[in-house]
């Protein structure tokens, strides 16, 4: 089935499921309007370390705000947003979006990408863009969790999203799957920008799940700004500590 249709369908019966199905937290299973409740949100995601405004990596307290890495080798994109690392327990709500469709934590993720983001000062972005998948895994997966975490975002902070501006056009082998040393290769050539008039003169907002090495987000981040774009702010949900 064609990516396209399988997204228009699960963009119709997604909202209707939850209203569907009895509400509870991911995590302590107890009631709960949302996919996580408030205790559990002010349990796990209150904390806000201090991190490189660049890379999102964590930085000790009284350091510079930019890491040494970043300061050594500047990455294509300009700065990054991150709502928690990705540790216990991140890493199992983020699966349990991905591999079991659990499709309101990315609602959940959105939102709190949002507080993330107006917490920051930062020039404000003008065009929300999700890291693509390719057609293969978005058909096997039946959405991108990416795509799901961006259109929440945008609904609350009203900066319009952009599905079809950039492609995935080589089917790169999963990230997490390769030792680091390979996945800047791995990404290499994996993007392309389809709608060139979406992004010139653009600050864009780079919406992931997850940023491990930051390969990905500097490929996209590199095709962007060669189509023209001003600024890219990546927003990662969550972030691999010290990669
Ligand atoms: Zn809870
Ligand atoms: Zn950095």
């Amino acid at each position: 089935m064609h990516g396209a249709h399988l997204r228009s369908i699960f963009r119709r019966i997604g909202p209707a499921l939850e209203t569907i199905l009895p509400g509870s937290c991911a995590l302590c299973h107890g009631d709960s309007q949302n996919a996580l409740c408030i205790a559990c949100h002010l349990q796990f995601f209150a904390n806000t370390p201090m991190r490189c405004k660049i890379c999102g990596r964590k930085i000790p307290h009284m350091h510079a705000k930019v890491c040494g890495t970043c300061l050594r080798t500047p990455p294509a994109f300009d700065a990054t947003i991150v709502a928690c690392d990705y540790a216990a327990p991140s890493d199992l709500l983020v699966q349990d979006l991905k591999f079991r469709s659990r499709l309101p934590l990315a609602k959940s993720f959105g939102q709190m990408l949002a507080i993330a983001i107006t917490q920051q000062p930062t020039n404000t972005p003008e065009v929300i863009i999700p890291v693509p998948l390719s057609e293969a895994r978005l058909a096997q997966r039946g959405f991108n969790q990416a795509g799901e975490i961006a259109r929440s975002l945008s609904r609350h902070i009203g900066i319009p999203l952009q599905f079809n501006v950039c492609v995935r056009v080589r089917d790169t082998q999963p990230q997490a799957g390769l030792p680091l040393s390979e996945r800047r290769v791995n990404m290499r050539g994996a993007f392309a920008v389809q709608l060139n008039a979406s992004v010139r003169g653009q600050h864009v907002l780079l919406v992931d799940d997850v940023m491990t090495t930051g390969h990905t987000l500097n490929e996209l981040a590199t095709c962007l700004k060669r189509h023209g774009a001003r600024r890219v702010t990546n927003a990662v949900f969550a972030r691999t500590p010290e990669k």
